[in-house]
């Protein structure tokens, strides 16, 4: 069999267009791949009786994937999870993920400061002034923030994984050996599986991924002249012309037949999770592969379910139980957790106004192995300080002993920069019209976009996003560092109640323009308090008050707006008008904007993984925290620079990584 190198494969996807999202659809009728029955092992353990083997703080993208591996190797493991179990359509309709994250059923609302400068924080419209911040969810429930977030499942960059192979040392990282975390955890069904796996796809896994059918855009003449004029007559200009499989790329009518037409014949370059794609770091359109499984949200929530069900005995899931402290012995070894039992404790809960602690039952968990802290990047530094790790002068301020001086804890806080170009068009999108955005209240009829959702398709089985574009915001970059995505809404970022926005306004549509690889690693995140109920102080310092001297990352979100602004102008007479920032907004204007508007939703990098040599990390390349014995952090909080476009999937694969070395440990440990 003749094989397919990369080059081939990059020819041939130069010629065609498409592709993976028409894969996508064929096989969403055929649903190629298939879970792994989950093989539960049996080890002897050699705990205390009193004790589980492992015990895990929090059930989210780093939490939840680690306690399963751990429990389905055999060990006893129990889980903590600050927050419930609750499920209702917002956790399970896609397209919901905005409500979700405002759903007091599973969100918590941490209120962050961008600037140190109080007169600068208030510039920005989403400012909330009786919490002197800017809205930041997070998701306090059985898989965190995987149980709101917009699913998207997008590969990191290789160098990401390189460049942590280079700092600590340890070849184990190489984004080659990286790769194949991946694969383990994927179960992915819209790429056919075959012998040689060039994509490098997993098709067996705990996280199934699908992409969007591109074929709902079609009754909308306005999106299709947003996506098929706009979008290739920008891109053509700068970059390779990306949709070469038409005669004429800019007719709509030969979109339609193709997209009605050639479904499942295409392949081509559209699938940002190939491999070869990814070796290759190109720029374009790109499909949105989703983490969702016949239409509905999936991630680490089933997966625990899933370990739980299948290995009775073995993952004991305690919800409502905020783990408030980490028990060391005179060695420094973790050798349990203190936590409070109790609904809402946590003053991020919006629920938890009214409740006072009296209710709540202080408890304590024995791990006979190891504590593996995944609270997520606000709350594993503030557990790590509470517990006495961190910098000495913080620890002593609130009045908590020091163990361990360890100055990284809660520095290096990283994130995007995120803005919304957001245009009023002629119409209201047809692709909307259906769609209420709504459950059906009870005993009353679905709207017909329900309908659909519950036959697995359709608007709601999207997480809104119409179409990706990954590109260099300068050509001197030395990666693309620009993910931009078009959603019919208005969105400007977060704020309270922000997520009604879908319901009211039917005629907008967003460019949302992500910049990744930040420069800034100003970000802190430090006690308010020695209450662990508490939620810490957040300031992620932008911009001015950045270490990003050049102010590159700013210069990079400009040329992302003056790109979407292009695409929009060159769209046809579908619009009607720039409303954010508006057409006037230009050059120091657009930057101020830039400045005041600016949000981000993938706080990372607060515990940095780093050698010994370097005194602010705070992790090894085995996730093992520095001064400490028997405690390990699997989580967002461990990059020392934020990863790729969207974080997620890089959160997973090191909570795959982390499994693999724990278990490698125990059975060293047991020999
Ligand atoms: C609105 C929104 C949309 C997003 N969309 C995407 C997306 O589409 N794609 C993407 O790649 N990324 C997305 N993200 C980011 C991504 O989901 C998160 O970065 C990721 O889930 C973080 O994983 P984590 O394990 O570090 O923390 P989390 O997933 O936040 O998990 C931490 C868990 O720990 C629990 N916990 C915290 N403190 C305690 C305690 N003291 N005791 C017990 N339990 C505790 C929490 O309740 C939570 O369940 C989004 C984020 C947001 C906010």
């Amino acid at each position: 069999m003749k094989r397919t190198t990369r080059r081939d494969f990059l020819k041939l996807a130069a010629v065609t267009s498409l592709a993976v999202s028409f894969d996508g659809c064929a096989l969403l009728k055929s649903r190629q791949g298939s879970p792994e029955p989950i093989h539960c092992a049996e080890v002897v353990s050699t705990s205390p009786s009193d004790a589980f083997d492992y015990v895990v703080i929090g059930s989210g993208a780093g939490g939840g994937p680690v306690a399963a591996n751990l429990a389905k190797a055999g060990y006893r493991v129990a889980l903590l999870e600050a927050g419930g179990d609750d499920e209702n359509a917002n956790y399970s309709v896609p397209v919901f993920h905005g409500s979700a994250s405002e759903d007091p059923a599973y969100s918590w609302d941490y209120f962050v400061k961008h600037y140190e400068d109080a007169d600068r924080r208030k510039r920005d419209s989403k400012y909330v002034p009786e919490k002197d911040g800017v809205l930041y969810p997070r998701a306090g429930t059985l898989g965190g923030c995987t149980a709101h977030n917009a699913m998207i499942t997008v590969y990191p960059h290789n160098s990401d994984w390189d460049r942590i192979a280079k700092v600590t040392g340890d070849a184990s990282w190489n984004s080659g050996n990286m790769r194949t975390y991946f694969e383990r955890l994927e179960r992915c069904q819209y790429v056919h599986p075959n012998r040689d796996n060039f994509s490098r796809h997993g098709f067996h896994g705990w996280l199934t991924t699908n992409m969007a059918d591109p074929r709902l855009v079609i009754p909308d003449k306005q999106l299709l002249a947003v996506i098929f004029l706009g979008v290739a007559k920008a891109l053509g200009e700068g970059l390779d012309q990306p949709f070469r499989l038409l005669k004429n790329p800019f007719d709509i009518q030969e979109w339609r037949t193709v997209l009605e037409e050639r479904e499942g014949l295409l392949k081509s370059h559209y699938d940002p999770n190939d491999w070869r794609i990814v070796v290759d770091n190109p720029q374009g359109t790109f499909g949105t592969p989703l983490a969702t499984d016949g239409g509905k949200r999936t991630g680490t929530r089933e997966h625990i379910r899933a370990v739980a069900n299948a290995c009775p005995g073995k993952l004991t899931v305690i919800t409502h139980a905020l783990a408030t402290r980490i028990l060391f012995d005179h060695d420094n070894r973790a050798i349990g957790v203190e936590y409070l039992q109790g609904k809402s404790l946590y003053r991020a809960d919006p629920r938890a106004k009214g409740t006072d602690a009296s209710g709540a039952v202080r408890r304590t968990i024995k791990a006979g192995k190891e504590v593996i802290l995944s609270a997520g990047a606000f709350n594993s530094p503030q557990l790590l300080k509470l517990s006495g790790i961190g910098p000495k002068g913080e620890l002593k301020k609130f009045g908590i002993e020091v163990r361990v001086d360890l100055p990284g804890v809660g520095e290096n806080l990283q994130d995007r920069y995120e803005v919304g170009v957001i245009t009023e068009m002629e119409h209201d999108l047809e692709v909307l019209s259906d769609c209420t955005f709504e459950p059906p209240a009870p005993g009353q009829q679905p709207d017909p976009c329900f309908s659909d959702w519950q036959k697995g398709k359709g608007v709601y089985a999207t997480n809104g996003v119409v179409v990706g574009i990954i590109k260099k915001s300068k050509s001197e970059r030395p990666l693309p560092d620009l993910y931009v995505f078009g959603v019919p809404s208005y969105f400007k970022g977060y704020f309270p109640t922000y997520s009604d926005a879908s319901r009211h306004h039917k005629n907008y549509f967003t460019w949302a323009i992500l910049k990744a690889h930040t420069n800034n690693t100003a970000g802190r995140v430090t006690l308010r308090s020695a209450d662990p109920r508490d939620v810490p102080e957040i300031n992620f310092h932008y911009f001015d008050e950045s270490n990003d001297q050049a102010q590159q990352d700013l210069e990079s979100v400009v040329e992302g707006v003056e790109f979407v602004r292009k695409i929009m102008r060159l769209s046809g007479p579908v619009t009607k008008q720039e409303v954010i920032p508006g057409e006037n907004i230009k050059g120091d204007q657009l930057k101020e904007f830039i400045k005041n508007e600016a949000w981000g939703h993938h706080a990372s990098c607060s515990n940095k993984m780093g050698p010994k040599s370097d005194p602010m990390a705070v992790v090894d390349s085995n996730f093992r925290v520095y001064g400490t014995k028997s405690l390990r952090i699997v989580d967002a909080s461990v990059f020392p620079r934020i990863p790729g476009f969207f974080i997620v999937t890089s959160i997973y694969m090191i909570s795959e990584k982390a499994s693999e070395v724990i278990l490698a440990d125990a059975t060293n440990q047991s020999v």
